[in-house]
C-alpha cells in the first residue's frame, strides 16, 4: 500500500498545502524568514485559509532590508506574522553555534511545541543537505509533521510565481545574496554559500534531522 507521504510527492505545491490545511489548521504554521520561497507560500496559504498562521523568529540582527520586506509582505498580503522574539531569550551577543542554538533553535522549539505540523520553504536544489527533503515527512526531532510544498521547485519557478503575483522579495537578492539570514552571518553568494561563510556550518539547526 502506498503511503500518504509517497502520494503527496506527485501533487503540486498548492495541493500539498491544501491537504495540510485540511488536516492540521489551525494547529499548523508556516515558518517565515522572508525568503522569496516564503512569499510564495504566504500567498498560497492565505488563498486557501485567510486566517492561516505564519510565524517568524526575530533574532534582532536581521538586515534592515529583511525588516522592510517583512512590512511589505504584511501590507501586500494582509498576513499578520506571529513574532517569536529570540533576542530576549538569552540576551547574548551574536556568533556561532551557541547563538543559533540558543536563539533560533530554542525559539523554534517553543513555537513547534504547540503545533501538529509546520510548513517550510525548503527546496531540494538549495543544498546537498536538502536534496532529499520530502514534501511531507515526520519531523522526528520536533515530533510533528513537516510540510515542504516547494521541495521540487526550481529557483526559476519561484521567481516566476513572485512576478506573476507581484509579490515582494528581499532587495538583497539583487545584490548577490541568494540566501538571507542574520546580518552578522550572511555574505553575498549563490545557493547557501553566503551563510556562515568560512565556518563548517551550512544550517542554523532549524532543519537539522
Ligand atoms: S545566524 Fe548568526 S546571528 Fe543569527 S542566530 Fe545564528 S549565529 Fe546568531
Amino acid at each position: 500500500m502506498r503511503s500518504l507521504t509517497t502520494d503527496l510527492e506527485a501533487l503540486g505545491a498548492q495541493e500539498v498545502l491544501a491537504h495540510a490545511v485540511e488536516e492540521h489548521h489551525p494547529r499548523m504554521a508556516l515558518a517565515c524568514s522572508f525568503q522569496k520561497e516564503e512569499a510564495v507560500l504566504v500567498h498560497m496559504l492565505l488563498g486557501l485559509a485567510p486566517e492561516a498562521r505564519v510565524f517568524t523568529i526575530d533574532t534582532g540582527v536581521l538586515f534592515p532590508e529583511t525588516y522592510a520586506t517583512w512590512r511589505e509582505l504584511e501590507q501586500r498580503t494582509g498576513v499578520e506574522v506571529e513574532v517569536i522574539d529570540a533576542l530576549s531569550r538569552d540576551g547574548r551577543p551574536w556568533g556561532a553555534e551557541r547563538c543559533c542554538g540558543q536563539r533560533k533553535v530554542a525559539a523554534l522549539e517553543a513555537m513547534l511545541g504547540g503545533l501538529d505540523a509546520w510548513v517550510t520553504g525548503l527546496r531540494r536544489e538549495q543544498s546537498p543537505t536538502r536534496a532529499a527533503a520530502p514534501k511531507l515527512g515526520w519531523d522526528e526531532r520536533h515530533g510533528l509533521w513537516k510540510v515542504s510544498p516547494l521541495a521540487d521547485w526550481t529557483e526559476d519557478r519561484v521567481w516566476e510565481y513572485l512576478n506573476e503575483h507581484d509579490l515582494p522579495y528581499n532587495p538583497l537578492h539583487d545584490r548577490g545574496y541568494a540566501s538571507i539570514g542574520c546580518a552578522p552571518c550572511t555574505l553575498p553568494g549563490s545557493g547557501r554559500e553566503g551563510r556562515w561563510a568560512g565556518q563548517d556550518k551550512t544550517e542554523c539547526g532549524l532543519h537539522s534531522p
